[in-house]
């Protein structure tokens, strides 16, 4: 910013100091396009402060100017909307879409200039005209812009503070556009050119959106927990009263959730890992890598990250809960029922010590690893580290922290997976249960790393054909690190 441009006022309220005080713009600035705001709302307001503060002129068009006159920063001007379209450059439509309509008497002053429609829809809409190109049916003599509608009247009044907020536009005329990209970065935005006005549909969407990409990698979880949740309350909480009228509800809090949020981590881990294996058999099969897959592994494989964070998520809630579990008032009770029913005999059970030194170990271990992977997945991170150093993060320690993590259940269940005192009903421990998954991704892995098959996996990675009989000789170099490789999928 230039020192005299530091110098200027930002907003005044209106009647400070007494007498009019118009803003002083520099002779850059007095060439400025006259920008006008139709509507005295929430967003209208915010936009004029935000306008003025950035050394625009403001006119503002109301069907009641006195009324809402008290409401803007003096340097705005309050008029009739016939006023304020005639005496704008540029006008942006701060009014609701139902209301457009009742807008039409202003066709012909509005006539050549560029309208910016801000509107938002109340539910996301598909296969319909948007606002914008049903402004632009409305006046088709002026050139419809869409844009400003991702960024709410808060953000406008305060700014943007990080300098990295973006604002989405589109429209037919590109003259009225790059006006309009113009005045978005002279108030701060990043203006992002989504092409032709018939993009205003998704950028009028885009804010109605409600994570869409963590959906399935929610539900996911969710699911899984219901129903590890459920399995463990039945086997280890419900069987203990019905059998032997044990009373152990008491586990339900904190116990039960404890073993069912490493069992949902773990099995989340290996659904990350799961598809690029699906993807990599099914190159195999076709012997080429140009067929598509379907669409529920192209899904599968797009959610890859979120799933991942979920299942950190879960292992970091198991990792606090269980250095929670020692201060339970349960667990202090069970100790001294535990101490005195120790007679003379030994108390140090050395198997039973190492266990948990190495169940432990291979926990913090696994939580390390996730960890990581949950920072490098942050797009701030990913952006300053090359596709290589991304790649070895996510596939190969990924990789790495799914040994761990099985590795952490192997040891909690140690031998006990071959007691049949472990099965009553038939109903194998929850460890049991889990262990199916990521010893099955880990095992398929371990298949792809084999010589025959990683070199046709490879050499099908980088166009060969088994169809088209193309001969193909793959380069030394690129057989280096073959785990690095498959991860591309
Ligand atoms: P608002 O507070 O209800 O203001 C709407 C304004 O429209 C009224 O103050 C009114 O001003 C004017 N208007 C003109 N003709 C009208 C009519 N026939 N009936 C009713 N009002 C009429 O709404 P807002 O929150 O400022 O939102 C305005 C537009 O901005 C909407 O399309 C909205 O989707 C969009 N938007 C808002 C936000 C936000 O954070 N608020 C964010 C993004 C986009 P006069 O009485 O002075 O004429």
């Amino acid at each position: 910013m230039m020192p005299d441009e530091m110098a200027r006022p930002l907003i005044r309220g209106r009647g400070e100091e007494g007498g009019s005080r118009r803003l002083q713009a520099p002779a850059s600035e007095l060439c400025s396009p006259v920008i006008g705001i139709l509507g005295t709302g929430d967003f209208s307001r915010s936009l004029a402060r935000r306008l003025v503060a950035s050394g625009y002129q403001v006119v503002v068009g109301s069907r009641n100017p006195k009324f809402s006159a008290a409401l803007f920063p003096e340097e705005a001007e309050l008029m009739s909307q016939m006023e304020a379209t005639s005496k704008a450059d540029v006008v942006f439509v701060a009014v609701f879409p139902e209301h457009h309509a009742t807008l039409v008497e202003l066709r012909p002053t509005l006539a050549g200039k560029t309208l910016v429609d801000v509107s938002n829809g109340l539910k996301i809409k598909r296969d319909t005209l948007s606002n914008a190109e049903q402004l632009a049916e409305l006046f088709p003599e002026s050139s419809v812009v869409k844009g400003f509608n991702t960024v709410s009247a808060w953000t406008l009044q305060m700014g943007p503070q990080d300098g990295s907020r973006q604002i989405f536009l589109c429209g037919d005329d590109s003259r009225a556009k790059c006006s309009v990209m113009q005045l978005c970065r002279r108030l701060g935005f990043v203006p992002v050119d989504r092409g032709l006005l018939a993009s205003s549909l998704e950028i009028e969407n885009l804010p109605l959106y409600l994570f869409p990409s963590w959906r399935i990698p929610v539900i996911c979880t969710l699911s899984l927990f219901a129903f590890f949740y459920a399995y463990n309350f039945l086997r280890d909480v419900l069987r203990p009263y019905v059998v032997a009228g044990k009373n152990v509800f008491y586990k339900m809090p904190i116990e039960t959730v404890n073993v069912t949020l490493p069992a949902v981590s773990l099995v989340m881990l290996s659904l990350v890992y799961l598809p690029g294996l699906c993807a990599a058999l099914l190159q195999l099969w076709w012997g080429t890598k140009y067929n598509r897959f379907p669409g529920w592994l192209d899904r599968w494989l797009t959610s890859r990250k979120q799933m991942g964070l979920c299942s950190f998520w879960c292992a970091a809630l198991h990792a606090v809960y269980s250095l929670c579990l020692p201060m339970r008032k349960s667990a202090r009770f069970q100790l001294l029922i535990a101490a005195r029913q120790v007679k003379e005999g030994p108390v140090w059970v050395e198997e039973e010590v190492w266990r948990m030194e190495l169940y432990v170990s291979a926990g913090i271990m696994a939580l390390g690893l996730l960890s990581l992977l949950a920072v490098t997945s942050l797009p701030s991170v990913a952006n300053t580290i090359n596709w290589r150093e991304f790649t070895f993060i996510q596939s190969t320690l990924g990789y790495c922290a799914l040994s761990m993590a099985t590795l952490h259940t192997l040891l909690f269940g140690w031998d006990r997976a071959f007691d049949p005192a472990r099965y009553p009903f038939l109903l194998p421990p929850t460890f049991v249960l889990v262990l199916v998954l990521p010893m099955a991704v880990l095992l398929g892995r371990l298949a792809l790393l084999v010589p025959c098959v990683a070199r046709r996996l490879r050499m099908i990675r980088r166009g060969w054909e088994k169809s088209r009989h193309v001969r193909f000789a793959p380069q030394e170099e690129c057989c280096r690190n073959g785990l690095e490789e498959f991860s591309n999928v």
